[in-house]
């Protein structure tokens, strides 16, 4: 890709992976329009966390010019209890845990410098233009010339709105429109099933007894049954709050869910229709609640039903993944990133590290270090290894058995494929 003072670029998304590519590219000069389908500036994340790895904190180390504040909280391991709360194993593993929502007004203090509650004092630095534009839908994308239009719906008028971009940076998401413009068939398809549910919830610290706020002592504390296992960890509250007893503690229950009527019935909301992925905060109905609630009351450790029993509004979602063919389309015009190219079961907690990924890579090649066809095929290979290790994961924690050996056998494959392309890319 030629460094062409300035490109006119078209982000679809304006969530972790579009915000953090706007930001890389508008401190270079380019100018950024990233049309957002959410129709307002407040957002709320799911309160589920988000851990910021290794390229996340390198991302935000180079770029986040609001330092009033940390983004994330330390924490020190991962220990595990039995059902009577007591230690098992301590790993010391350190991570950096925070929320979507700290993370988005972050970035989006960077970008176009939007004051919140979590960065009031916000002031964009980059020298390009930076839009961030609202109740925007993407409908299609067209080759023209050395140039793409961009089709997209203005929600708010219902009209069909036309652009023209040098770049476009698909970052809308698991169910990405950008995707689907190329690969039309998988519609319906992009996030398969893989037999289990996430059950999601959120407690305020200062709710918690003081027995389980000392047992779980900020680490990420995990408990496991057979078919079954829900770990918690401490992320920033929902304005931000940092300081004990402001913050959330925030479980992921996985539990295995194979019958389709079962599914069905969780995924039913309070107005009856049935979800194919997530079931938002207020939408289960309280019968489905209290036969979870009555299971972790049979079987949890005790910390874990005290968050359980404690959290308002609790969501469920159908843990999958997926993964696109190609990360480039239109002759490097297009391109896809963060979710939109690779989904990854939660259990690795990689995905926010997945957008800075592919955000950084993307730079090395503006800043002459790599190619295009370098940034696809690391990209891609950073997606493909990831998602499997997510599944190799939840396998082992779901399954066991054949499906574990599968998907081990299925990650030392791409291990060892990744091995052998390197070394054919460095012959020729
Ligand atoms: C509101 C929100 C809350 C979240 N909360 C959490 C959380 O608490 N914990 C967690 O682990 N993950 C959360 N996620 C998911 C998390 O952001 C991603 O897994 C990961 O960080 C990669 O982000 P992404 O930018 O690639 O995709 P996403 O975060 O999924 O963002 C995609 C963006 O594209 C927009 N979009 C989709 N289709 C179109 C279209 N056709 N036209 C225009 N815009 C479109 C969406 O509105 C969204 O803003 C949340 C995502 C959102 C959008």
């Amino acid at each position: 890709m030629d460094e062409k003072l300035p490109l006119n670029v078209v982000i679809v998304g304006g969530s972790i992976a579009g915000l953090m590519h706007g930001i890389m590219l508008t401190r270079r000069g380019h100018h950024v329009r990233i049309l957002e389908q959410s129709t307002d500036n407040i957002r709320h994340g799911q309160a589920a966390g988000i851990r910021a790895g290794p390229e996340v904190q390198r991302f935000l180390k180079e770029f986040d010019q609001y330092k009033a504040q940390p983004y994330a909280l330390d924490c020190p391991g991962m220990q595990f209890i039995n059902n009577k709360s007591e230690y098992k194993r301590f790993i010391n593993f350190p991570m950096q845990q925070t929320s979507w929502t700290m993370l988005y007004y972050r970035l989006r203090a960077n970008f176009d410098g939007l004051v919140s509650k979590h960065c009031p004092n916000a002031a964009r630095s980059g020298t390009g233009e930076a839009i961030y534009d609202l109740g925007k839908q993407l409908v299609s994308l067209t080759e023209r010339n050395s140039q793409v239009e961009v089709e997209c719906k203005d929600l708010s008028t219902g009209k069909t709105l036309s652009l023209v971009a040098d770049l476009v940076i698909g970052a809308d998401g698991s169910h990405s429109a950008v995707r689907r413009n190329f690969f039309p068939a998988q519609r319906g398809q992009d996030r398969p099933y893989a037999g289990y549910l996430a059950w999601r919830g959120g407690v305020l610290e200062s709710e918690v007894s003081d027995e389980t706020r000392s047992l779980l002592k900020n680490n990420f504390t995990v408990f496991k049954m057979p078919k079954n296992y829900i770990l918690v960890y401490t992320i920033p509250g929902s304005d931000g709050g940092m300081e004990p007893g402001q913050r959330i503690l925030n479980f992921v229950w996985y539990h295995n869910c194979p019958d389709e009527g079962d599914f069905r019935s969780i995924m039913t909301d309070t107005a009856g229709v049935v979800h194919r992925t997530t079931l938002q905060p207020g939408m289960m109905r309280p019968e489905i609640w209290k036969h979870q609630v009555q299971f972790a009351k049979d079987h949890l450790a005790a910390p874990f039903v005290e968050l359980v029993e404690k959290s308002a509004e609790p969501f469920v979602a159908a843990v999958s993944d997926n993964l696109c063919a190609s990360a480039t389309f239109l002759n490097d015009k297009v391109i896809l990133v963060g979710d939109a190219l690779a989904l990854f079961r939660p259990h690795i907690a990689l995905s926010a590290n997945q957008a800075a990924y592919d955000c950084l890579e993307l730079q090395k090649v503006l800043d002459g270090q790599s190619t295009m066809a370098k940034w696809n095929r690391k990209v891609l290979w950073y997606g493909e290894a990831t998602r499997q290790l997510s599944i190799v994961s939840g396998s082992f924690s779901q399954f066991g058995g054949w499906p574990l050996v599968k998907s081990v056998a299925v990650y030392g494959f791409v291990l060892s494929k990744h091995k052998v392309l390197s070394f054919y890319h460095a012959l020729f």
